[in-house]
């Protein structure tokens, strides 16, 4: 059984979360966005790259963001 990732949206509280992938978009990666799984970030090449999105309300954040917060 796969470990479900039990991030939530910092705005709007929703576990409907997904991975930002950035780089050019294999096939398999439309596929996953198809399908609501990732959201792709683009090509370019980002110092301090945001890579958790909320499918509801499209905020972005870093998770290393959720760490921070523990301290
Ligand atoms: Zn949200």
């Amino acid at each position: 059984m796969p470990r479900r990732a039990t991030y939530k949206c910092p705005r709007c509280g929703s576990r409907d979360i997904v991975p930002i992938k950035y780089g050019y978009p294999s096939w398999e990666m439309q596929d996953d966005r198809a399908l609501g799984k990732i959201k792709l970030g683009g090509c370019g090449i980002r110092i301090d790259p945001m890579d958790r999105y909320c499918n509801d309300c499209e905020h972005e954040w870093r998770k290393t963001d959720n760490y921070k917060k523990l301290k």
